[in-house]
């Protein structure tokens, strides 16, 4: 439900309509708005909020949300959430674009990989820690001495960090060092993840399950709003189909059915949407095209020779040349 104050209800009286809300049994989340001031009233039993608009002061109207996913509605928030990451806005209209290699391996591979995102205009690096692989024999990544690898070469080029949390217990240790916490897809409905990443107070990336529907998304990303976490990005990473050809199947129509959806910024990842190297940029081209946030791709010095996902990561050329045509194309 949406509790829309009326423009001139005091400060009393939306406290004494929050204090109801949680008498009640709701969580609520307030947004503070230009004409007015809304709040968003989470919780099952519609029909005892819906009773506020009869009875308590101050209130205009209750509007039932229709969606099951409440908090990461548009109904909830018309406008788009923009999430601010130090210097970096995510979701004004500016491209942001994320870039770094699969797993962490060397200092030297991320201070390469760093001064290239730097150079090509990048803004934030990445690289994982943990490795959730597919197969328990593959790399499974250097942890902590990962973690500082890629925040110390993410600070000295002046670049944000992103990287994957895998199991709850270590969710303070990792945001300890990044910037964005990633939920990768093989967690996407890792509740218990969830809830505690909604704790956290900097933003977090959640990547679409690998054959979760939209709905099944956005209702993981409620787990966490619901938490109290505003900050989520979505990220579109393909899915699982019965083409073969390609890693996974990028769903590029994912991003306007979620800009419909959603306020909640939307990133894509070609690099392991496609899972071949040469598919990267023309994905990566329409990305933007149909109005995704920001890119999330998988570059390397050498891919050879890389632990992880080497046949999908870029050679740092080449993605300083995609790099230089995605500024013609925005
Ligand atoms: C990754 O970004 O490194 C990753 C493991 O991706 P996904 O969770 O989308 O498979
Ligand atoms: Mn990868």
């Amino acid at each position: 439900m949406i509790v829309v104050m009326k423009p001139d209800a005091t400060q009393s009286q939306i406290a004494a309509t929050e204090q109801k809300l949680k008498q009640l049994g709701f969580g609520y989340q307030t947004i503070v708005g230009e004409q007015r001031v809304v709040i968003g009233a989470t919780g099952d039993q519609r029909d005892k909020v819906m009773s506020l608009a009869l009875e308590w002061d101050g209130v205009e109207k209750v509007v039932p949300i229709l969606q099951p996913y409440k908090l990461a509605s548009r109904e909830f928030r018309p406008e788009s959430s923009v999430i601010k990451v130090k210097d970096v806005a995510i979701g004004n209209g500016e491209l942001v674009v994320a870039a770094g290699p699969c797993a962490v391996e060397t200092d030297e591979q991320m201070r390469k990989t760093a001064a290239a995102v730097k150079a090509a205009g990048g803004q934030i690096l990445r690289g994982g820690a943990y490795k959730p692989r597919t197969s328990p024999y593959s790399f499974q990544g250097y942890g902590v001495a990962g973690l500082k690898m890629i925040k110390h070469a993410a600070d000295d080029a002046g670049l944000l960090v992103i990287t994957e949390v895998v199991e709850p217990n270590d969710v303070e240790t990792v945001a300890e060092y990044t910037d964005i916490v990633q939920i990768g897809a093989r967690n996407m409905q890792n509740y218990s993840l969830l809830k505690k990443v909604g704790k956290l107070h900097q933003p977090v990336m959640l990547k679409r399950g690998l054959a979760s529907t939209i709905e099944e998304w956005l209702m993981a990303a409620e787990y966490i709003l619901s938490e109290g976490n505003s900050d989520v990005i979505l990220c579109e990473r393909g899915i699982r189909t019965y083409e073969t050809t390609t890693r996974n199947t990028l769903d590029l129509s994912a991003v306007p059915v979620l800009k419909a959806l959603t306020h909640l910024p939307v990133f894509v990842d070609p690099s392991h949407g496609t899972g071949k190297r040469h598919l990267v940029p023309a994905m990566a081209k329409a990305a933007v095209a149909v109005g995704a946030d920001g890119l999330l791709i998988e570059i390397h010095p050498n891919p050879a020779e890389a632990l992880s996902d080497g046949p999908q990561s870029l050679e740092l050329e080449s993605f300083a040349m995609l790099m230089r045509q995605l500024g013609y194309l925005h």
